[in-house]
């Protein structure tokens, strides 16, 4: 049995390494040069758990890389399934550490969970996305988010970003779902803030992106932030992926209340950030909206939303607050989010609602936390 979790983390982690990375160390273990196509294939196409899986490579080369690397593969601890086909995955890290993440199958029908949402493809498409974390909690410290309860334990590793993929994979497929590849979606809009861990969040996207690894379109990968504006603009010049910004509010005293980002990045510097953002086809920023009953849902709140935006050909995802025990924060309900959609509406600003998928089983937007 090879071990996948040897004690020394100083060892270079496999699965975070590049195509070019992981050829350098193939060749300095002797090996010939085709060993770290198959062993690329085997970490991202496949999505191998195990060196015992990659069953064509030497049981001596597998030694070498088990003596000298590490592979750190998430293990499933736990899977919660809502009435609505969410599942909840938790998933401990080689450390001990326990993240989420949340797939949200789409056969048909309306999809406006998804800020993806995308006029140029056909509606019939099947969408299996899942909602990945990039930290083992958060630092940010948004007043309405249970994942900011946690604070901040770590960043995630690109492999631990990209393995969270691979293991729903894996169980999708074990459940039937159709594909070697059942996800056909990403959102990092799990636990953590992708900005925030600007470096692994850029090299799991490379990874998820190859055509060798998971062959993922930069179509259907979207990242979220609370809007770290110096990441964002490097974001927009360095990565083809789609951007959801959280706004959440319309004025910075009310904003800087619920997200202290804002009171580094105020909203001016973050709109400003959006207008700069490269808007090749298909990849319109999207803002998001909590809608917190009270507190940003007003008629008015409508208006200035409406008046900041004006002139930016951005979408804008309205996310009916999902209830947190502890936080005294409250959903406004159907009626006032409708009304609050329509006052948008009048002023030409299109807008969607998110859909509350996996409530039931706190695996919807902000309701990611686990208690240490
Ligand atoms: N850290 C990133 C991505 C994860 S949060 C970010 O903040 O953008 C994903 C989205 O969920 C954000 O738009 C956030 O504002 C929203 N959110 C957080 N807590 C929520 C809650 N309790 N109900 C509804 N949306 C929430
Ligand atoms: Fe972090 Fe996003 Fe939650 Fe804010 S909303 S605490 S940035 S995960």
């Amino acid at each position: 049995m090879v071990p996948s979790f040897p004690a020394d983390a100083a060892r270079p982690d496999l699965r975070s390494l590049r195509f070019p990375e992981l050829s350098a160390l193939v060749s300095r273990l002797g090996e010939r040069p085709y060993r770290a196509r198959q062993l690329y294939s085997w970490l991202h196409h496949r999505g191998a758990a195990s060196l015992d899986d990659m069953t064509d490579l030497p049981r001596a080369f597998r030694e070498r890389l088990a003596a000298e690397t590490r592979l750190t593969t998430l293990a499933i601890d736990a899977v919660q399934e809502s009435s609505d086909g969410t599942r909840k995955y938790r998933m401990r890290t080689w450390d001990g550490k326990l993240i989420e993440s949340v797939y949200m199958p789409d056969e048909a029908g309306p999809r406006s969970f998804d800020p993806e949402a995308d006029e140029e493809e056909p509606s019939t498409r099947i969408r299996r996305t899942l909602c990945v974390s990039t930290q083992v909690g958060c630092a940010m410290g948004c007043g309405f988010c249970m994942t900011a309860t946690m604070g901040l334990v770590r960043n995630l590793t690109a492999g631990e970003i990209c393995d969270q993929i691979y293991r729903v994979n894996a169980d999708l497929r074990g459940l039937g779902v159709p594909g070697e590849r059942p996800l056909t979606n990403l959102v990092y809009m799990g636990m953590g803030e992708p900005l925030h861990n600007y470096e692994n969040v850029m090299r799991s996207l490379e990874l998820l992106l190859s055509e060798d690894g998971a062959n993922f379109s930069h179509r259907h990968i979207t990242v979220s932030t609370s809007g770290l504006v110096p990441n964002i603009v490097r974001f927009g010049e360095e990565s083809q992926v789609k951007l959801a910004v959280s706004l959440n509010a319309t004025t910075d005293e009310q904003r800087a209340r619920l997200m202290p980002v804002d009171r580094k990045w105020n909203i001016a510097a973050l709109i400003d950030a959006v207008r700069m953002f490269p808007s090749r086809q298909g990849r319109r920023v999207t803002f998001e909206y909590v809608l917190l009953r009270d507190v940003n849902d007003s008629d008015e709140d409508a208006a200035r939303l409406a008046a900041l935006l004006r002139d930016l050909p951005v979408k804008v995802n309205l996310i009916p607050y999902n209830e947190n025990p502890g936080l005294a924060f409250g959903d406004p309900g159907a009626e006032r989010v409708a009304a609050f959609r329509k006052a948008l509406d009048a002023r030409g600003i299109t807008a969607m609602v998110r859909k509350n998928r996996g409530r039931d089983i706190a695996a919807a937007c902000g309701q990611l936390a686990i208690q240490a």
